[in-house]
């Protein structure tokens, strides 16, 4: 990889970017996940790349939901494979969720591919591939409703890290409880999720085990409390105020840290 000096102002962005495109060239990311990334990217410039205290209220809330779940399943796909593959299998050990390759564009060998990024990472079982991978999603067209009848088919809670709104939605329709990492507070994703984290899945990954960690011994009842007070709708307002606010602060006196 070229170097990227590490006074260059988007350093951190163009590293993750990098690791994007050479998912990309291990046939992990198919070439759409590029374009998602940039618009995912876009909205990080927005939020000033950092994560933002509404970002951890739904990082605390997925924690207790993950923790309070029967059947929890994270759905993998190419991008949140390449980004974060240690966290992925870290999350997974310390949450007792399954992990489910799960991908949008099946092109030959990109479900193999995915499943040995997460085994390299130190998975055990990788769910969405081979013959148990015959369960479907309903109301949704084609290969896409492919999932694994041991995995997302009979889950309570699945999380969808850079996730597309139809299959959100579809789950939603499923009865399943959605936690998604989506950038973008106003993709169909974000608005249709029951906890939406907008933040980089790269930063906040590893928070998420953290979180999971810190909770672990919780009771059940401070973590159905934790969901009780916790409010999808009113979070995404609070991100939209607070771009809101860092870009009208922005229009007035310029961007103060570059
Ligand atoms: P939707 O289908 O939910 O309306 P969309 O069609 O705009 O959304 P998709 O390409 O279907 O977008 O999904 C990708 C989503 O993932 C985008 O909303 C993008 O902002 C987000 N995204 C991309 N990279 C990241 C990342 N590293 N961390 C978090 N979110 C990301
Ligand atoms: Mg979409």
């Amino acid at each position: 990889m070229s170097e990227i000096p590490d006074n260059h102002p988007r350093a951190e962005s163009l590293r993750i970017r990098h690791r994007i495109i050479e998912g990309m060239e291990h046939n992990v990311v198919a070439k759409a996940g590029l374009i998602a990334h940039g618009r995912g990217e876009a909205f990080d410039y927005l939020l000033g790349e950092k994560t933002t205290p509404p970002a951890r209220k739904a990082i605390r809330a997925a924690a207790a939901a993950l923790l309070l779940s029967k059947y929890p399943v994270i759905s993998v796909n190419g991008n949140s494979a390449a980004l974060t593959p240690k966290e992925i299998v870290e999350l997974s050990e310390v949450s007792g969720a399954k992990l489910e390759v799960n991908i949008f564009y099946r092109s030959p060998g990109r479900v193999e591919a995915i499943k040995e990024v997460l085994e390299k990472a130190g998975a055990k079982e990788v769910l969405g591939v081979g013959e148990t991978a015959d369960g479907v999603i309903p109301e949704i067209s084609s290969i896409r409703r492919v999932v694994d009848r041991r995995g997302i088919l009979i889950a309570d809670t699945v999380l969808v890290p850079i996730e597309d709104g139809d299959r959100t939605q579809a789950l939603r329709k499923m009865g399943k409880t959605v936690i998604a990492v989506d950038l973008n507070p106003l993709s169909r994703t974000s608005q249709s999720a029951n906890i939406t984290i907008v933040d980089n899945h790269v930063r906040c990954m590893p928070l998420l085990v953290e979180e999971v960690k810190k909770l672990k011994n919780a009771s059940k009842e401070e973590l159905k409390k934790i969901l009780e007070e916790y409010d999808n709708q009113k979070v995404l307002g609070e991100i939209l105020e607070l771009i809101r606010d860092r870009l009208t602060e922005i229009a007035k006196k310029g961007i103060q840290d570059y």
